[in-house]
């Protein structure tokens, strides 16, 4: 039996994993002892991967349908994407770039992300790209920009091990992220005295092992965070002389808290004021306070300045970029952070340039040796499918992500792909909700199969190599960007196509990347497959010469912003997008079960992973359904104002009265009704663009 060292495809703690197989099969998998993000640590889903490496409802071969009331055909990989450059040009050529749309996925090597953004940026020539990453990570790189001047967590995981106070907001590790959890733990069993404050509406697991739980009413966090820096500075306890060298804008922030008291922001957070005063001490007078958090904080439509507000909290005290300290955001996808390295959102270009910038556009520009970068800013993900339903793009390209179950306000998801002209569909598995939407269905090679590089949440890459013999006439997607670009080059008429596209390998996409990364804040260009392969999985930044990555980032007090300084922002203080009212009196909120991710597609597949909790359903406080006369187990609808789902009420006493739980992971063609997003909403955050996937007002009734 052989062995293959990878990475785990599903979340971003991006556990190192060693696949046993035979060439053809995966036969088992084991953690990495020398991956610095696991050491040899996997959990539940990671552990039970090699279930998921089966042949069954994986797509083998192209097909295509040539009109929309017959069935989809086999066809050959050059009929494929002959017929997908057909279309794509005559597109163009009727209606400009901006009438054809790439969504792209976290899940993507970073390889794959790159060959897509040049193909659309470089050679299509609109900035209609973007990810799964907008509703996962985009306010997060948001507050990152608008606070310390780049998208770059600045702490490593080893960071749990000298923490004093780990401030957990919007996240629930435990059952998330397992094996940076884990570190918790053994971090806390190490060093008792290590405070534990966490934020969530619900008592989730990783609630119930705090030693401060701070239940607060959805869409509040803001009002928290601000009433924590107002007793910070009432108190004294900030860092007046490292805030006046290093940052700008605490004045003026300052000013605007001044109200803020615990006793006014209890009464919206719904939180005793003594709870908020003890958080803000138990900060304060830690050295080395530490902040965690993720989709909580981030899906909602003020999710940019739910991160600006939090990551105030260590500019306050200067606590950043050393041992133990700073704010660190956990990404939910295994490489969102290698997608946004090279660019892939509608509104980044490569290594951390940004499309508003004319000098940036003109160095992607050179670098790719086009005449330009186009200005226009792209269509972020919920805007282009708002764009396909009003018929302005016309071609669709999804690739390696799931909308029909993932984004918000699935009646307008269906209905844009419904009427979209032409949806190309690049999967690994025939069975995905957004496979039926697909006129020309792409197999794609998945994990075990495919070589490229990801990052994890703490800025490590790690070199992923295939195991086994990819089944069928699946390619890599970085190969189906690579041809069908080719394709389309010529029916546009672009000479410089097959320069621009001379990709023999994996590896010399990356080297392209790591050259677009010279002088610039993620600086990659000492790193190489070979030195990745030799001295294990490094962080970025990993400029030439350099022996190490770096742990973490800004202890000179230097930022990234222009000025050097961090920057102090001020926050709306936004509730919720949506209030409950009469017709609609209880609170959704939306998250994880442990042992599935997204949209099952892969962890559906191990009959193991249902012993934890084997179908959807609604946790509603025992009071509610006593009042609404339900019973524990009873099926029930559930409708927003924007659709129904039917659903098993759960009695749990771990979620306040007036609220409700529904999993995110359970969709149409697991169920028979629907998932969560038929509930969700698309309201945005301003910045970000980042849906408010995480609360909605919602009805029970009897059915
Ligand atoms: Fe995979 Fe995340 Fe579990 Fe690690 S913690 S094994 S990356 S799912």
């Amino acid at each position: 039996m052989a062995e293959t060292k990878a990475t785990c495809p599903y979340c971003g703690v991006g556990c190192g994993v060693i696949i046993q197989h035979d060439g053809a099969r995966v036969i088992e998998v084991r953690g990495d002892p020398a991956h610095p993000a696991n050491f040899g640590r996997l959990c539940t889903k990671g552990s039970t991967l090699h279930f998921t490496a089966r042949p069954e409802s994986r797509l083998l071969y192209p097909s295509l349908r040539k009109a929309r009331d017959l069935p989809r055909s086999r066809v050959s990989w050059d009929d494929a994407l002959d017929a997908a450059a057909e279309r794509f040009a005559s597109v163009i050529k009727e209606s400009g770039p901006d009438a054809v749309g790439f969504y792209l996925s976290g899940q993507l090597l970073t390889e794959d992300y790159y060959v897509f953004n040049k193909l659309v940026k470089g050679l299509i020539g609109t900035n209609n790209v973007d990810t799964n990453s907008r509703l996962c990570m985009s306010s997060a790189v948001a507050a990152y920009k608008q606070t310390l001047g780049a998208d770059a967590p600045p702490c490593a995981y080893e960071d749990f091990d000298h923490t004093d106070c780990l401030l957990i907001a919007g996240a629930n590790p435990a059952f998330a992220h397992p094996i940076a959890f884990r570190r918790i733990e053994a971090a806390r069993a190490a060093r008792p005295g290590m405070k534990m404050i966490v934020v969530d509406p619900r008592r989730t697991d990783t609630a119930a092992s705090a030693d401060l739980h701070l239940a607060i009413l959805p869409g509040t966090d803001i009002w928290l965070f601000n009433a924590m820096l107002h007793v910070l500075i009432a108190e004294g306890r900030v860092n007046a002389p490292w805030i006046e060298a290093h940052t700008e804008g605490f004045d003026a922030l300052r000013e605007h808290l001044r109200a803020i008291t615990p006793e006014v922001a209890a009464k919206v957070c719904g939180v005793p004021a003594e709870d908020i005063l003890t958080a803000a001490r138990w900060w304060g007078e830690a050295a080395a306070p530490l902040s965690l958090w993720c989709m909580g904080l981030n899906q909602s439509h003020h999710g940019t300045h739910n991160g600006t507000a939090l990551i105030a909290l260590s500019l306050a005290l200067g606590k950043i970029g050393q041992p133990g300290c700073g704010p660190f955001s956990l990404t939910g996808q295994p490489n969102a952070m290698g997608g946004r390295e090279v660019g892939g959102l509608s509104n980044l270009l490569s290594a951390h340039r940004d499309l508003a910038n004319p000098e940036h556009r003109a160095e992607v520009a050179a670098l790719w040796g086009v005449p330009s970068v186009p200005e226009k800013p792209g269509l972020s993900a919920i805007e282009m499918f708002e764009a396909v339903r009003a018929g302005k793009i016309r071609a669709l390209w999804i690739a390696c992500t799931n909308p029909a179950h993932s984004m918000p306000s699935q009646a307008l998801i269906r209905e844009a792909m419904e009427q979209c002209e032409f949806v190309v569909v690049q999967e690994a598995w025939g069975n995905t909700e957004t496979a039926k939407y697909a006129d020309l269905l792409l197999p794609a090679r998945t994990w075990a199969e495919k070589e490229g590089t990801v990052t994890n949440t703490e800025r490590r890459i790690t070199h992923v190599n295939p195991a086994i013999t990819a089944p069928g006439e699946t390619r890599a997607d970085w190969v189906i960007a690579r041809d069908f670009a080719l394709r389309l080059g010529h029916r546009l008429g672009h000479a410089s196509t097959a320069r621009l596209f001379d990709y023999p390998s994996a590896e010399s996409v990356f080297q392209e990347h790591v050259e677009s990364t010279r002088g610039r804040d993620l600086d990659i260009t000492g790193l190489s497959y070979a030195v990745l392969d030799e001295h294990g999985p490094q962080q970025w930044p990993f400029p030439e010469g350099a022996q190490t990555g770096r742990v973490r980032l800004y202890a000179d007090g230097k930022f990234a912003s222009a000025n050097g300084k961090a920057r102090f922002v001020i926050p709306a203080e936004a509730l919720t997008a949506e209030s409950v009212d009469e017709a609609f009196p209880l609170r959704l909120t939306t998250g994880r079960l442990r042992d599935q991710w997204h949209g099952m597609s892969r962890t559906g597949k191990a009959a193991r992973l249902y012993s934890h909790t084997d179908e959807a359903s609604i946790d509603l406080h025992p009071v509610d359904l006593q009042r609404a006369g339900i019973d524990d187990g009873e099926l029930i609808r559930v409708s927003s104002r924007r659709g129904s789902v039917i659903l098993r009420a759960r009695s749990a006493a771990e979620i306040r009265s007036g609220h409700a739980f529904v999993a995110m992971h359970w969709g149409r063609n697991l169920l028979s009704s629907s998932g969560a997003n038929e509930l969700t909403l698309n309201a945005l955050d301003p910045f970000s663009k980042q849906p408010e996937l995480k609360h909605a007002a919602i009805r029970i009734e009897k059915v």
